[in-house]
């Protein structure tokens, strides 16, 4: 039986190699080649003498530019480019090599100080947005010079677009009427307070016109909700056409219902208008079988004109008068005098 050796056979003579340890870690800037730091940056690093003369150009600034560091340096920073430099970005250099002051162009003022770009020869070139911070350095010969940084804010002004978009798309939403485009009932409510208030303030008159689709239910009933929407848009539409002043607005209240409130109408002037918004409504010509006599899609109208005071409600006052046109046979308005619309109240 073979029997194990108590020992390994010696190995053959080999010449023991011996890893060096590995050189201990230097601190600081010894571990890297500056040079190779200052071109690998991703902003673009440039420093200029008191002349405006470039001394150092990284190649963040020479990709963006399509200008190569040979032909930067020993030139003049506003004549390197072939375009244009923005003036403001000529003054804040000027200042800070007069004043030794550290300046920032931020990219909400100054959007594209320099020509630089993030793709070159591509079709489409817009100058790239960009923030800028120029300081005031000594070289190690005590020159006074600037160092000037670059950053491309781009993606942050997208960004920033994007976020407004959205919001401006919200904000539409909140106080748009989905049915017809035009105001809701919270946009509505927001701006007759204000309206209101304006009014009191400089007592000037305000004029409030309910109106309502006649024979509605009927119409759906007959043709169909669809067919029902569909007049809703319409008619919104049609008494949208008639608005020319800023400070005048239409807005769905509810239902087949809509409310527009102008200031500065004369009553008899705002009762001219309610005419034009009839008209408006009779002349699209929209067949309504149901609706006996006028066979049509037709509008009743409440007008109240007035200077708004405590505990008055002009709206109510509107409501009032419509009803009033309801009773009266529908496709018309209904315009009250004051007194009168205070005796309806009492009822
Ligand atoms: P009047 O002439 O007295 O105003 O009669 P009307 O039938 O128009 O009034 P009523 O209040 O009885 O009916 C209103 C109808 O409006 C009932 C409802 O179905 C309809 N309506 C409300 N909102 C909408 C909507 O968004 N779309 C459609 N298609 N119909 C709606
Ligand atoms: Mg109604
Ligand atoms: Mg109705």
């Amino acid at each position: 039986m073979n029997k194990i050796p108590a020992t390994a056979p010696e190995s053959p003579k080999m010449p023991i190699l011996r890893v060096p340890p590995p050189a201990p870690a230097q601190p600081g800037s010894n571990r890297f080649d500056m040079e190779d730091i200052f071109h690998a940056l991703n902003l673009g690093v440039c420093v200029v003498d008191d002349c405006g003369k470039i001394l150092l150009w990284n190649n963040w600034i020479a990709k963006h530019s399509n200008i190569k560091e040979a032909e930067a340096l020993n030139q003049q920073l506003e004549k390197v480019f072939t375009e244009p430099v923005s003036p403001a970005f000529l003054a804040a250099l000027k200042n800070t090599l007069t004043y030794r002051l550290p300046v920032v162009l931020s990219t909400a003022l100054h959007r594209a100080p320099l020509p630089l770009y993030n793709a070159h020869g591509t079709q489409q070139q817009t100058r790239m947005y960009q923030s800028i911070t120029i300081t005031p350095i000594q070289s190690q010969l005590s020159e006074s010079c600037c160092l000037i940084q670059i950053t491309d804010s781009s993606p942050s002004i997208k960004r920033e677009k994007i976020l407004r978009s959205h919001s401006e798309i919200l904000k539409k939403e909140a106080t748009t009427d989905s049915l017809t485009d035009i105001c809701n009932r919270r946009f509505f409510d927001a701006h007759y307070e204000m309206a209101v208030a304006d009014a009191k303030r400089r007592k000037h008159s305000l004029s409030v016109f309910m109106v309502d689709i006649d024979f509605f239910k009927s119409y759906n009933d007959y043709y169909g909700h669809m067919a029902g929407d569909n007049v809703i848009k319409l008619v919104a539409n049609a008494l949208k056409s008639q608005l020319s002043r800023a400070t005048d607005i239409v807005a769905r209240y509810g239902g087949e219902e809509f409310v527009l409130v102008m200031p500065h109408l004369p009553q008899q002037v705002a009762e001219q208008f309610a005419e034009k918004l009839r008209n408006a409504v009779l002349n699209l010509e929209i067949p309504h079988l149901k609706s006996r006599p006028f066979n049509q899609i037709t509008i009743s109208i409440g007008l109240y004109t007035g200077i708004p005071g405590n505990g008055d409600s002009l709206l109510n006052k509107a409501d009032v008068a419509l009803y009033q046109a309801k009773l009266k046979g529908r496709n018309r308005y209904i315009s009250l005098p004051l007194c009168e619309t205070e005796e309806y109240l009492e009822q």
